[in-house]
């Protein structure tokens, strides 16, 4: 008790106390608050910017700059008891906003896209109640639905003078990434004058069987599982799926620590067999929580950067190297 009073005595001390600050110490706490302020202002200013935040005279002057659109695609899909249903879609725009500032700064303007946020949560077909769909707050829409809402929204873009758009999608569901490949494949047979690639991570496609043609372009070794295994620690299983685990937590502290749940500290690991027997047999009892992938209890912000640099570097790589003939950028 008295440990106790005494503790209480200093904090309402400490609290009551005049704050005294020397002027070199205010110096360099005013200076730190600056940098603090610019980058916040960057990340507002930038990073974050998607053609929904343009003013319609803005994306008309973007679209004189630039042909060049970086498209995020995401689900709506449980992400655990600590992520919000949206964060596929969110990691993709947070992903692309740093893609578009690195492209930037190697001279190639880009705008980020719309994002539309629905993707395909099931597995076996449209509307069984398998994949992640047999969760509350997961959402889908048939596959042909999809690919023409997207094939649509390209032919609109185009009409808006984009020439080249590359897809990164932040969902990795199986029929998900087959039919972002279906809507790079038949935007490019319909839509004259425009090239569309569906950048998609090298493990997955190799998982699904998918093999890069003209409008499906690798990011090699994008998920890295050996590196989220180094950076996360080694769970019981090996790491052969990122789905609301260690690594998406760890993004989401890096760009979005608001939307993560209080409590994310004590979630038990969720190994992927345990995920994907769950989403196959479309029974959610083999795993309740709905995670699968690397463990928790290293998952940090920190964490979170060193991923979001990594992917980011490779998929700007990517664009960059299919750019280069620079006549793509201003058509
Ligand atoms: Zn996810």
């Amino acid at each position: 008790m008295k440990r106790v009073s005494f503790v209480v005595f200093v904090v309402l001390a400490l609290a009551s106390a005049p704050l005294v600050v020397c002027p070199q110490t205010e110096n360099v706490v005013g200076s730190a608050m600056d940098k603090v302020g610019k980058m916040e202002r960057l990340r507002q200013s930038s990073n974050y910017q998607t053609m929904l935040d343009m003013t319609f005279p803005e994306f008309g002057a973007a679209v004189t700059k630039t042909v060049v659109m970086l498209l995020p695609i995401g689900s709506i899909e449980e992400h655990g008891p600590d992520l919000p249903v949206v964060t596929d879609s969110l990691l993709a725009v947070a992903e692309l906003g740093d893609v578009q500032q690195q492209l930037r700064n190697a001279g190639i303007e880009a705008i980020v896209g719309p994002p539309l946020n629905i993707g395909i949560t099931n597995e076996a077909g449209d509307w069984t109640r398998d994949g992640t769909y047999m969760y509350p707050g997961s959402l889908t829409v048939s596959a042909d639905t999809f690919v023409r809402l997207y094939v649509d929204l390209l032919h609109s873009l185009h009409d808006n003078g984009l020439r080249n758009v590359f897809l990164v999608s932040g969902h990795l569901g199986g029929r998900h990434v087959k039919s972002v490949a279906r809507i790079a494949e038949e935007a490019n047979r319909e839509i004259a004058g425009m090239k569309v690639y569906y950048l998609v991570e090298s493990e997955r496609a190799a998982q699904l069987n998918l093999i890069p043609n003209a409008s499906l372009v690798l990011l090699d070794r994008a998920q890295n599982f050996p590196m989220l295994t180094e950076l996360l620690g080694p769970g019981t299983e090996q790491a052969a799926c990122a789905h609301a685990d260690g690594s998406e937590l760890s993004l989401m502290l890096h760009y979005y620590p608001n939307m993560v749940r209080p409590g994310y500290r004590k979630l038990p690991e969720a190994p992927p067999s345990h995920f994907f027997a769950a989403i196959i047999a479309g029974d959610a009892t083999k795993n309740p929580s709905g995670m699968g992938g690397l463990p928790f209890d290293k998952a940090s912000a920190v964490v979170g950067k060193k991923i979001a640099d990594y992917r980011t570097h490779r998929i700007s790589e990517t664009i960059k190297l299919l750019l280069t003939d620079r006549q793509q950028i201003h058509n």
